[in-house]
């Protein structure tokens, strides 16, 4: 079970991402925080993504395709993953393919998270994460039980400082002049499901576990949510 999921920022992807990975017991790639955490260890990946991620723009793809292919490497492929933040071009998108048909796999899915562009900003500048555990919150619509603290694992949160109101924008924009051709050639290849990004957030696992039963792809009392 092999699922992308597709949007532009501050769309909720990460959130149904990482709730597809528990429900279905599959691992989950986040290109964003594969990037982060290379960032903060100092490695030379990271001091060559730190400068293009602190402005918005795209990573060099060598550097990010180099990242998953690694990451990928590590995967027992035909177990599946669910992959949030690959890929965000149409070169990223052809390196992908390349991966999964030399082990003889294929995307099953590709979920797009719709939202209009002025819900974005306002959700992206009050959004904090944790660092540790990757849990994301919202001061509004889904505050941590304790303030500034997670309720997963206990770390204290973060604003990212790439969710500023500048940088949300450039982002929205480098999604549309680089990421929206990708999912044109998802859906020519008939593998989108598309998702609103604005429902209630005890909605979403109901319509995910929908959406992954209407593709046959785990069947529904299989499903379990941590
Ligand atoms: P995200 O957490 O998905 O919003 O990603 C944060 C930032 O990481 C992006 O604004 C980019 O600078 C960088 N990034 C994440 N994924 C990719 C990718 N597939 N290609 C290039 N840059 C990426």
């Amino acid at each position: 079970m092999i699922i992308v999921v597709l949007g532009p920022p501050g769309s909720g992807k990460g959130t149904r991402a990482r709730l597809i990975g528990q429900m279905c017991q599959v691992p989950l790639i986040v290109m964003g925080d594969i990037l982060r955490d290379a960032v903060s260890e100092g490695s030379e990946e990271g001091k060559r993504a730190k400068g293009y991620m602190e402005r918005g723009e795209l990573v060099p793809d060598d550097l990010v395709i180099g990242l998953l292919e690694e990451k990928l490497r590590r995967l027992n492929l035909k177990r599946g993953f669910v992959l949030d933040g690959f890929p965000r071009n149409l070169k990223q998108a052809e390196a992908l393919d390349h991966i999964l048909r030399d082990e003889g796999a294929d995307i099953d899915l590709v979920l797009n998270v719709v939202v209009k562009d002025d819900v974005i900003v306002e959700r992206l500048s009050l959004r904090r994460s944790c660092p540790h555990c990757g849990a994301i919150y919202h001061l509004k619509d889904k505050p941590p039980l304790k303030d500034e603290i997670c309720d997963e694992c206990g770390s204290r949160l973060i604003q990212r400082s790439d969710d500023r109101e500048d940088v949300i924008r450039h982002r929205i924009m480098v999604y549309y002049k680089e990421t929206k051709p990708v999912l044109d050639r998802y859906i020519k290849m008939g593998k989108v499901v598309e998702i609103s990004g604005e429902l209630m957030i005890d909605k979403i696992p109901d319509e995910l576990k929908k959406i992954l039963h209407e593709r046959r792809l785990f069947p529904v009392d299989k499903l379990t949510i941590k």
